[in-house]
Parts: C-alpha cells; sequence; structure tokens
C-alpha cells in the first residue's frame, strides 16, 4: 500500500475513512488528498471489504491475502549487537512517539525517542490487564502480547507485538455499513468492560489502534499501550483520566467508520450517546440499542460469530 508523507515532517499520514483527507500524528499536520489518492485508496478499501465475504472458503482467504502481501514493503532495521531484522510490513504510519509497521504476524513500534522508557511503559500497561475468572471468550487474546524488544544501532527501540494473520488495522476497510458497524461496536464493548474490570484508561481507542478479524468478527485492541494509564490517574496534561475516555474512544471510532445512509436511527442515537457510568452498564444500553436497530437478538452461542446471526451485511 502506497503512503502518504507529511509535507511538513515526513511523517507517514494516516488516511479518514473516505480517504479525502490526511492527518499526520506526528505533528498534527492535515493535508487534503488530490483525486488521485483518494480513489487510489477507496479501491484499497473495496479490496479489503471485499474479505467480509470469503468467511467460509480458505483457500480463497490464502489467495486474497497473498495478493495483498504481494504489494508489501520491506524495512530494515539494525540492532546494536550488529543483528539485521528485516520486516516486511502492508501498512505503517507515524504516531506521535513512533512509527508503526504492521507486518503479517507481528506489529513493530519503532519509538522517535525515549524508546526504552516507552516500551517498559507497554509491558507495564499489559501486564496489568485482568479478566474475569469465567473468562471462555480467551479475552486476552484480543490485547497486546509482546514478542520482544530491540536496541538499534542508533540508540532507538523497536517494540514487537504480535498478532493474528487475518488481523488487520479497522482503518485500512474505509467506511462501513451499519451491520458491520454493529458488531464492531459490541466487540469494542466487550474490550471496554476488560479495561474497566482493569481499571486502565486507554486514551486513544480509534481505527489504527483496532485491528479486526474480517472473518470471524473479532476486534483488538493491539495500539498505543505506552499511553495507557490507570483510572482516576492525570495524563501529561494535567487531565485526570477515567475510564469514560474508553467509551468516547469506542463512539468516535463507530462515528469514523459508518458510511451508512440507511443505518437505523438506534444506532446513530447509540453512537452520538453520552457514555453510560461504567462499560457494563454501557454494554448493557448497546444492546438494548442493537436490538432496536437490527431487531430482536436470537439466541448466541458464543462459539457462533456475529456474522452468522445477523447476517454479513457486506452486500455493497
Ligand atoms: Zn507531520
Amino acid at each position: 500500500m502506497k503512503n502518504i508523507s507529511c509535507k511538513n515532517c515526513g511523517g507517514i499520514m494516516t488516511l479518514d475513512a473516505s480517504a479525502m483527507t490526511a492527518t499526520c500524528r506526528f505533528c498534527g499536520s492535515h493535508y487534503v488528498l488530490d483525486h488521485a489518492d483518494t480513489d487510489y485508496y477507496m479501491d484499497f478499501y473495496r479490496q479489503m471489504n471485499s474479505f467480509f465475504a470469503l468467511s467460509n472458503d480458505e483457500q480463497e482467504r490464502r489467495i486474497k491475502a497473498d495478493e495483498l502481501w504481494n504489494d508489501a514493503d520491506e524495512k530494515m532495521f539494525t540492532t546494536s549487537d550488529g543483528k539485521q531484522i528485516s520486516v516486511r510490513y502492508l501498512y505503517n504510519y507515524s504516531e506521535h512517539d513512533a512509527d508503526v509497521y504492521v507486518a503479517r504476524r507481528n506489529i513493530i513500534f519503532h519509538f522517535h525517542k525515549n524508546g526504552a522508557m516507552l516500551s517498559e511503559l507497554c509491558r507495564r500497561n499489559i501486564s496489568i490487564l485482568d479478566y474475569p475468572s469465567a473468562d471462555i471468550r480467551k479475552l486476552s487474546d484480543f490485547f497486546p502480547s509482546v514478542a520482544g524488544g530491540y536496541e538499534l544501532d542508533d540508540k532507538t527501540y523497536i517494540l514487537v507485538v504480535t498478532k493474528d494473520e487475518d488481523e488487520y488495522p479497522l482503518s485500512l476497510f474505509g467506511g462501513l455499513g451499519g451491520r458491520h458497524v454493529a458488531w464492531i461496536i459490541s466487540r469494542m464493548e466487550n474490550l471496554c468492560c476488560v479495561l474497566e474490570f482493569s481499571g486502565l484508561v486507554h486514551p486513544e481507542i480509534d481505527p489504527n489502534t483496532l485491528f479486526i478479524n474480517p472473518y470471524t468478527h473479532q476486534a483488538a485492541l493491539y495500539g498505543n499501550w505506552w499511553n495507557v494509564c490507570r483510572n482516576n490517574s492525570l495524563n501529561g496534561k494535567g487531565k485526570i483520566m477515567r475510564t469514560s475516555e474508553n467509551l468516547k474512544g469506542l463512539r468516535k471510532t463507530a462515528s469514523t467508520i459508518l458510511n451508512d445512509p440507511e443505518a437505523p436511527e438506534a444506532l446513530t442515537e447509540f453512537i452520538n450517546s453520552t457514555p453510560r457510568l461504567d462499560a457494563y452498564e454501557d454494554f448493557s444500553y448497546w444492546d438494548e440499542m442493537l436490538i432496536k436497530a437490527y431487531g430482536e437478538r436470537k439466541f448466541i452461542n458464543m462459539d457462533t460469530d456475529d456474522g452468522r446471526i445477523y447476517g454479513s451485511g457486506s452486500k455493497e
């Protein structure tokens, strides 16, 4: 996938769901894309969207994934003890603190500075995560697992987090229909319940930190763990961070990715609503609104994905 570099600082920009504007998360610059670039990214989004329709055909999935990875770029890192690490990545962009490379089974965070400290913060925050004892969904699969960290020859650091091959950044799918947004909200509510249970605030829940599996309809929160903090603590700007920030990020994400002129009113009402008291109440509220939006919730066996219950909804 081709990149758009920031004219101000050279960082790799992120795009909005309509692929019309780009933002540099490193320096904060905005930029309006020309038509050719918008067309290119809309095509890319369409290609990613076609994955939703492949859920039962393993072979077709692998062919599609291989096509995607044929166009992958390569980046070489050299560690402080002279080892070469080669990374083939599908997507990369700049965060304020790190350049992020999405590889097939890993995500690589290359910190601009203070890498040792930020890597340590990531590991610490991930270690605070706690799961309810009856965690039959294996929610830990949807939070980062650190595979390693390396000091590089230029004294910067990289941190490597694992991911499943079929997990892609949500931002690569562009705008989505209401039914897709609905299952993504359900999964985000799950993630927010774990954060609530663990007393953690993730201030950057957004389409770049969230990864989705288009086949199993699962979502994971892998990005920006160095910015996570404890509930009721002060962030760097002196603001008290509370777990309601998680629920605001959830709504902002849903609002960013929703592109559906026929979205039910209950869905948009939920997206525009104020977060409930905590993530558990918010999830109940969402369940009510989901029924209003798409009808009575059918009995769900935990192993059944919502796609089979609600239909794939990806017809264009
Ligand atoms: Zn910039």
